[in-house]
């Protein structure tokens, strides 16, 4: 049997009809970067999250950078983010010439916590916190972090909070939906997020006016009016043809969010009958609403021949992420070592992620339990 770690092509073939008479609909309009399509999909997003603002952009990673910048991060300053996570989140805060100060994660939920950050800061001389200026919380795998005492410890310090919610539309945090929470909220349309383009694509979400101007000329090269540039922005839009694609398939992000919660809840009915929670823990459900753009399990032992076993019995599954960001090579003019944050080490070393896209079948998912049992029978 193969089950792939995600079948994109599965869930195109229950929507082709829409999509191409959408993207039909574009090319005959030859109207390609922002626009109607990119307002329309804007005025859907700040709905879904319920925020007042959305900004389309060009990517998940530009929508950090973008919003980092709205933020005023700049030469010198500090932000704290997690060490694990994906690249974009600490690469973007060095892009800028700050400096990404990290934090280590929550072991249960592979998030950045208040007790971590609360710590990262208590290492800082009085120099470097003087030049901390905001907090970068990944909400990793569709969970959100526990963002209440994060927002305390950020209100304390004058800081900024911007969610790195690239994996987590529509993943809820007491009530609250992913990018509302924050000054700003960062999303992926990477095909392999939940609500995927059909290329690269991400947006920005505010509840702040001023941000929101601040946004959208930043995304055209600072330029207000046109031509008279006021900061030093970039291009940062959004194609239309994306706007369109996602547009369509956010009516069924509901839909197929319910279809992984599912699948997350057959594969612990499913671990759990298997007996072998010596050698796996399944991921910990803190915060409701999980989204589960990925279900993570810890690995006890031996979690690369697991993979490889996996893999030659036709099962994909993949590491997020094999190295953390502090022990990153390009990141070594930081001067983390090993040891610095050992939940996020650990993490690293142990976690798998299986596949949970939301067309899988229980009998692949029978497959995937037994194949795993059998590895540590
Ligand atoms: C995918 C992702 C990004 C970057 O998004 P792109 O659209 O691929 O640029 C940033 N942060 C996290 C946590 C992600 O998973």
């Amino acid at each position: 049997m193969k089950v792939p770690l995600l079948d994109l092509k599965a869930q195109y073939a229950a929507i082709r009809e829409e999509i191409l008479r959408v993207t039909e609909e574009v090319y005959e309009s030859q109207y390609f970067i922002l626009g109607p399509r990119v307002e329309a999909l804007e005025k859907q997003i700040a709905d879904y999250t319920k925020t007042t603002h959305a900004v389309g952009i060009s990517s998940g990673t530009d929508a950090l950078l973008v919003s980092l910048m709205a933020a005023g991060i700049g030469a010198e300053d500090r932000v704290i983010t997690s060490s694990y996570s994906f690249f974009a989140t600490a690469g973007c805060i060095a892009r800028l010439g700050a400096y990404p100060v990290f934090a280590d994660i929550d072991p249960d939920t592979y998030n950045i916590s208040a007790d971590c950050i609360e710590a990262t800061i208590d290492s800082m001389t009085p120099m470097q916190l003087q030049k901390l200026k905001a907090i970068v919380p990944v909400h990793l795998f569709g969970q959100c972090a526990d963002m209440d005492p994060i927002l305390e410890i950020a209100r304390r310090y004058g800081l900024a909070v911007v969610e790195d919610a690239a994996q987590a539309i529509g993943a809820e945090y007491r009530g609250l939906r992913a990018g509302s929470i924050g000054q700003m909220g960062c999303f992926s349309f990477f095909p392999s997020k939940n609500l995927g383009a059909f290329g690269d694509g991400g947006m920005v979400t505010t509840n702040s006016d001023p941000l929101y101007e601040e946004l959208r000329i930043l995304r055209s090269h600072g330029a207000a009016p046109k031509y008279h540039h006021r900061r030093i922005g970039g291009n940062f839009r959004l194609d239309a043809l994306q706007a369109a694609v996602v547009s369509i398939k956010l009516k069924y992000l509901d839909k197929w969010t319910e279809g992984r919660q599912k699948n997350a809840a057959t594969y612990r009915k499913m671990f759990e009958d298997a007996k072998i929670n010596n050698y796996i823990t399944l991921p910990v459900e803190k915060e409701q609403r999980h989204i589960y753009n990925q279900f993570v399990i810890s690995v006890a032992e031996r979690r690369d021949e697991l993979k490889a076993f996996l893999r030659d019995a036709g099962i994909g599954t993949e590491v997020y992420y094999p190295v953390p960001l502090h022990l990153q090579q390009c990141f070594s003019y930081l001067g983390y070592e090993k040891g610095d944050f050992p939940a996020a080490e650990h993490a690293a070393a142990h976690s798998l992620a299986l596949p949970i896209y939301p067309e899988l079948t229980r009998d692949q998912q029978q497959y995937v339990v037994s194949k795993i049992r059998q590895f540590y029978s």
